[in-house]
């Protein structure tokens, strides 16, 4: 473990967490990631090496475009940092090479799903089939990695999946239950049962949070438009539970937060 791998991990990080802002822009909006260079969305002005320096340009810039100063979402430096801190914390748990280099490239693809699914309110197929390919992976080639681990992404997907087929996914959609799917194979039972409770109690805490903020907001705004158009989002509005399952996949992953590890003996 070396100070040079420590920065190196963290700039990897923010190129890919740079790379998959652009993505999540373009991918299935019908504009290539290979076609030229990034624009701005508003002028349409080529943005310059200087422009694309990840966080640094966005502080820099003050949040704004240099040619037209429209406001620059929140999203990229947040992507970036995230995927930095990311990083690190897999060079941190996987010191050799190849499993950092499996296990950064399932964090990136975790992110890209949260970030999409926040954006679009949907996962696209390609991503869950690639992450269920790089789970499987995981446990068949690994040979300190049980078989037995099969069992438990089905387990752990199972009852999300029922939630989905009861609504006809109403309340949960379908791309939840196949993202916990891979989930439960890349962390096992327990971590992955412990990771489910964590993304069932952090988002239905944020779902109570974000309703009384609507009840408030409703209280002091008498019409519904501008209700609507201030907050957009009302009560009915679902909340995208991919990032609660991301969430809870990576406090158990890299804390080893295991509330259910005495279990593991009846198995
Ligand atoms: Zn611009």
């Amino acid at each position: 473990m070396s100070l040079t791998f420590i920065l190196g991990s963290i700039g990897l990080g923010l190129i890919a967490g740079s790379f998959l802002n652009a993505l999540s822009f373009r991918f299935h909006t019908g504009t290539s990631i290979m076609h030229g260079r990034s624009r701005c969305m508003r002028c349409g002005h080529t943005l310059s090496a200087l422009d694309l320096v990840p966080v640094l340009s966005y502080v820099l810039l003050g949040g704004r475009c240099r040619y037209c100063g429209v406001h620059i979402s929140i999203q990229y430096p947040l992507v970036e940092i995230v995927a930095g801190v990311l990083s690190l914390g897999v060079y941190l748990t996987n010191p050799s090479i190849l499993m950092y280099a499996f296990w950064f490239f399932v964090w990136m693809l975790i992110l890209f799903i949260v970030v999409y699914d926040i954006r679009h309110t949907v996962i696209p197929w390609s991503c869950s089939l690639l992450l269920i390919g790089l789970s499987l992976l995981y446990i068949f080639a690994n040979q300190s990695v049980p078989l037995e681990q099969l069992f438990a992404g089905p387990a752990l997907a199972a009852p999300l999946l029922f939630v989905s087929l009861i609504s006809q996914g109403m309340w949960m959609g379908w791309g939840d239950g196949v993202f916990e799917l891979s989930l439960g194979w890349l962390l096992g039972l327990t971590l992955g049962l412990s990771a489910l409770m964590i993304a069932i109690w952090s988002g239905a805490l944020i779902g109570v949070i974000l309703i009384v903020v609507e009840r408030i907001v409703a209280r002091l705004t008498p019409t519904a438009s501008s209700r609507k158009s201030k907050w957009g989002f009302t009560m009915r509005s679902e909340l995208p539970f991919a990032p609660f399952l991301a969430l809870g996949a990576a406090v158990c992953y890299f804390f080893h937060v295991d509330l259910f590890s005495h279990i593991a003996i009846f198995f």
